[in-house]
């Protein structure tokens, strides 16, 4: 089989984790850390195999393999590597190098390797959302001779932003950012689907594993199964639940969800703006979703600070910025559930509540282009896998016969 190569793929890679710190040149190829890692499914897997494909340059090869999306990072093999080489850094910059490699817009991969570009684009967002919002404000004051903050109560936050005006801005945003992720997500189906073994045969695929394998990735995802099997669990001196990277990072993303669905279904049962007592289920569901997302990213953002062990002692610019930006996104959005109820309007009522609404709007934005685009890319990998794994209708039918 002939393979393109690309020479400098390496070093592409290498721009896109730890601060361009990244160096996986040592490696030998020893196979320690597939020995190691929890999460290898058979003995040539990754990470060996992946870094190999990077050393060689074989890009379209290891933008083929879902494998690198299977690693959650739990740092096993870079404990134990014995040249240093950090392949759990590496799998990681491999994640971002290849989401950038599905993104054909290019802006992806500048996002991640120019912090400069990642912060001109989020203030410009900003400036745009925070101009578009406040548009209507604005003309109300000019006509009025009034201050941009007056002249609203404070339970009436969606008359001083529109409440229509967000929620179209919103669905508007999700419309182009879905057909954004459209793009990479048949780029990265159809390398993986097309890639072929050492037979040069192609994997199956059956039509009829399709439902049960998107069931099974979606399950996994929710419950963090194979995260929960990375390290952790296992170890005889095992973190407290509470402090489990699975745990952590359940919490961020259950808690984001809550917050999701709370926004939602607000949203569909009740005119938008309507003033809802406090223990409202919705509000209760927001409250507590942001409260445990919070809890995930504060520990998320403490172990990264501390930076005593791996996997958080390197963090890239793209790790930073999207747990700073889901921060204040969460932040923002606790501390506006309690102005609403305040009996008097506020300036800071109001800045903080049309903060929390640009700041979602940026997150909204930017999903495809930062490492929030690991929720899409993840997921649909783990569905590629285990329909990968299905046996052929025919190899079904004949285990059904003879068990
Ligand atoms: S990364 Fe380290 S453990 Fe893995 S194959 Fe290379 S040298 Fe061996
Ligand atoms: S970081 Fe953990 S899951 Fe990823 S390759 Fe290393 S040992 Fe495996």
């Amino acid at each position: 089989m002939a393979h393109t190569i690309d020479v400098e793929m390496m070093e592409k890679i290498k721009k896109h984790g730890a601060g361009g710190k990244l160096d996986v040149s040592a490696c030998f190829n020893c196979g320690n850390c597939t020995a190691v890692c929890p999460l290898a499914e058979d003995s040539a897997g990754f990470p060996r195999r992946v870094i190999r494909m990077a050393q060689l340059g074989m890009e379209k090869e290891l933008l083929a393999q879902e494998d690198l999306w299977r690693c959650y990072a739990c740092g096993e093999c870079t404990k134990t590597c014995p040249r240093q080489a950090d392949p759990m850094q590496f799998m990681a910059a491999a994640r971002s190098y290849a989401i950038s490699r599905y993104d054909p817009t290019g802006l992806s991969g500048l996002m991640y390797r120019s912090p400069t570009f990642n912060i001109l684009v989020f203030l410009i967002l900003s400036g745009f959302f925070s101009v578009l919002l406040l548009w209507h404000q604005g003309q109300r004051s000019l006509a009025s001779n009034g201050g941009l903050f007056s002249g609203y109560g404070s339970t009436q936050l969606f008359r001083f932003i529109p409440g229509e005006w967000v929620h179209s801005i919103g669905i508007a945003l999700f419309i182009v950012v879905g057909l954004a992720l459209v793009f990479g997500f048949f780029s990265m189906t159809a390398r993986v689907t097309g890639k072929k073994n050492q037979a040069g045969e192609r994997r199956p695929f059956p039509v009829s594993a399709l439902i049960p394998s998107i069931y099974s990735a979606i399950m996994d995802a929710l419950n963090h199964g194979r995260f929960r099997q990375c390290g952790e669990d296992e170890a005889l001196e095992a973190k407290p639940l509470l402090q489990r990277a699975w745990f952590v990072h359940g919490a961020i993303m259950w808690g984001f969800l809550a917050m999701m669905l709370a926004t939602t279904l607000d949203y569909l049962l009740k005119p938008i703006g309507s003033p809802v007592p406090p223990w409202y289920p919705m509000r209760i569901m927001g409250l507590l979703g942001g409260l445990v997302c919070l809890y995930g990213l504060s520990i998320a953002i403490s172990r990264r600070i501390s930076a005593k062990e791996t996997p958080y002692d390197k963090s890239s610019f793209g790790d930073w910025f999207f747990l700073l930006l889901l921060t204040f996104t969460v932040i923002t959005g606790l501390v506006t559930l309690v102005v609403v109820y305040m009996p008097h309007p506020t300036t800071f009522g109001y800045i903080t509540f049309m903060s929390h609404i640009v700041l979602a709007m940026d997150l909204i934005v930017l999903l495809p282009l930062t490492k929030f685009a690991h929720v899409v890319y993840r997921t649909l990998a783990l569905v590629l896998h285990q329909w990968a794994k299905a046996p052929a209708p025919e190899t079904a039918a004949a285990l059904a016969t003879h068990p």
